[in-house]
């Protein structure tokens, strides 16, 4: 959709720091990150909010979701937990009407930096973080094939 800011990026239109895509997602870094590896996820077709997102296109953000959570608590990142958030229609504070999925990475005693993080909203060395989610992604691939062989 033409004005757009992710559908631009989805483009190649616009640059963006990204993590991973396939056929029907893109993953990248949130130029305004709360914590280091804040990461949207976001369906390559344009839907402004859930109500016209296709329910197995959410399936399908939700499960990539699920392996960024699992991703950054390896390698680097080393992260303890994080938070998943869809902000749904500006009621709910939404920005930028293209539906994305938040994964906020967390890590135990971070309230203070959490919040700091949230009003200074700074990047954290995004080639550099970006490369510690791919390791992330890459080691969980790892393990799923050790245990189906
Ligand atoms: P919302 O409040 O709509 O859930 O959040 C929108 C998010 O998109 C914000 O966290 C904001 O920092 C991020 N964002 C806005 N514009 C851009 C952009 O051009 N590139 C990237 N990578 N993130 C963006
Ligand atoms: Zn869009």
């Amino acid at each position: 959709m033409s004005g757009c800011i992710f559908c631009r990026i989805v483009g190649g239109d616009a640059p963006a720091t990204k993590i991973f895509e396939d056929d029907l997602l893109v993953a990248f870094l949130d130029i305004r990150p709360i914590t280091r590896g804040h990461t949207l996820v976001i369906p390559k077709s344009h839907a402004a909010d859930l109500d016209e997102l296709d329910p197995a296109l959410g399936a399908r953000l939700f499960a990539f979701g699920h392996r960024l959570a699992k991703a950054v608590r390896r390698g680097e990142l080393g992260a303890d937990g994080a938070n998943l958030v869809i902000n749904d229609g500006r009621a709910a504070f939404q920005t930028v009407h293209h539906v994305h999925l938040h994964v906020v990475p967390r890590w135990k005693g971070d309230t203070l930096t959490f919040a700091k993080g949230f009003v200074l909203r700074r990047p954290h060395d995004p080639e550099r973080t970006a490369a510690a989610i791919r390791a992330g992604l890459d080691r969980l691939a790892d393990e799923e094939e050790e245990t189906t062989a």
